[in-house]
């Protein structure tokens, strides 16, 4: 008979947990005859003794299997089920971009989003700037749409590995959010219930990413490949910088704004054109849409340049419920801030950004982003025109574009802006954007 305090006590005492112990203790996260203390100390336990590559998939899969599991086989789509997730980031509009460009490509992308955490923005809270758009449709709806369009972006329903949520909360509560493990079989579980053939993962790197050093990024990138593949999804993981913002603006209408700019090629910042190409490339190479990342890259920029992806992007918002002429008229639909200020650099030099996650949480600050998970946001406010990592600036010359909802909110943002960037007198040594790519 499996007893719940017997498998916290072997945990503690750094036993290896078998399936059937995971698989009975997930069950009851599930279905409450798990208490919550139960469930915190068996987090804390994993915490320090940890869970081999074994434990980790059965985990995984326990959690997966405690709520829905998206089968997408009786459509017969004739691509393949592939999808992206990022451990998040400032400016990180990635999602909006590479579902409709991989759609493009032949693609299905059913994304389930989440909301921002902390200094980070979230693909939910850029798509809830759009008015009318519907991001908890039902199941024939997101399903009509990804069958038709290729792409849904869409929020988190409860359906979706329960167990996931009520553990998550706990740990969150409980300081075990940072262990490895358990991120790993968080994030996983989630995409596993979407049905996925095929996964990539954005793990980011820096002062703006969740993971505090580049060598637990390392890590957590190796887990989730190893997991993945073990628990029978094709998955990859791309370690992409985060030490600046990834695109010269954030805040949720403005990155809608942003990506509308870039799939139809008014602008295509550097830094966010690499890091999108390099995932949407491993998407499509995972997914057999293309045979090598060449291949993958030419047939992504036709999507652009074609305007099918635009086009993609757009089908998307109006099947969903949003406005079907955004993109062709995006100020008669987003919100814009009444106070847009510059934050002026304080001395001449180079622009060394030296706290990323400081930017975000100026947005947050400005409104854009939650102090608390009940907080309300503000659509219209953010930055833009954030100077590069190393560009040379003048006295006087702006930082960034401040977008705010009150004049003192704004010189609020002007001064973590200011404080947020160091210039430096000499010239400083360019970053790299994409850091290495893990396969199994
Ligand atoms: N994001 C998740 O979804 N889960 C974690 O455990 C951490 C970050």
């Amino acid at each position: 008979m499996l007893l719940t305090q017997e498998i916290i006590r072997k945990k503690r005492d750094k036993g290896v947990l078998s399936a059937e112990e995971i698989q009975f203790f997930v069950r009851g996260i599930t279905d409450g005859s798990v208490s919550e203390g139960q469930i915190a100390a068996l987090g804390m336990a994993v915490y320090f003794n940890d869970m081999n590559m074994d434990e980790r998939v059965a985990f995984t899969l326990a959690m997966r299997d405690s709520g829905q599991v998206l089968d997408w086989r009786s459509l017969n789509l004739p691509g393949p089920i592939v999808d992206k997730h990022s451990t998040g980031g400032v400016g990180d509009v990635v999602s909006l971009l590479l579902g409709p460009m991989v759609a493009a490509c032949g693609g299905y992308v059913p994304m389930i989003s989440g909301r921002g955490l902390g200094h980070t923005g979230g693909t939910l809270d850029k798509f809830d700037a759009i008015p009318g758009y519907c991001t908890v449709p039902d199941n024939e709806l997101f399903r009509k749409v990804v069958q038709d369009i290729g792409v849904a972006i869409i929020g988190q329903t409860a359906q979706l590995a329960p167990a996931d949520k009520r553990f998550y909360s706990i740990r969150d509560v409980t300081a075990t959010v940072e262990s490895v493990a358990m991120i790993t079989g968080s994030i996983l579980s989630k995409k596993l219930s979407a049905g996925l053939d095929a996964l990539v993962m954005d793990v980011k790197v820096g002062t703006g990413a969740f993971m505090p050093t580049y060598d637990k990024s390392v890590e957590l990138a190796e887990s989730i490949v190893a997991v993945g593949n073990g628990a029978g999804m094709q998955t990859s993981a791309i370690l992409t910088d985060m030490n600046e913002s990834l695109a010269p603006y954030a805040g949720n209408a403005l990155e809608v704004r942003g990506a509308m700019d870039y799939l139809t090629g008014r602008s295509r910042p550097a830094r966010l054109h690499e890091v999108t190409l390099a995932l949407c490339a491993e998407m499509l190479v995972l997914g057999g849409l293309a045979a090598s990342e060449e291949e993958a890259r030419v047939k992504l920029m036709a999507a652009l340049d074609s305007g099918e992806a635009a086009e993609r992007f757009a089908r998307m918002v109006s099947a969903l419920g949003g406005p079907a002429d955004l993109v062709e008229h995006p100020d008669k639909h987003l919100e814009q801030a009444p106070f847009i200020v510059p934050a002026p650099a304080l001395s001449a030099g180079f622009a060394n950004v030296r706290d990323c996650r400081a930017i975000g949480l100026a947005v947050v600050a400005l409104g854009g982003g939650r102090r608390r998970p009940t907080d309300s946001i503000d659509f219209a406010v953010g930055l833009t025109d954030l100077v590069h990592h190393g560009e040379q600036v003048a006295v006087g010359q702006p930082l960034a574009m401040v977008h705010a909802r009150t004049e003192a909110a704004a010189q609020q943002a002007v001064r973590e802006i200011q404080d947020a960037y160091d210039i430096s007198a000499v010239a400083l040594a360019a970053k790299p954007v994409i850091y290495r790519t893990i396969r199994p």
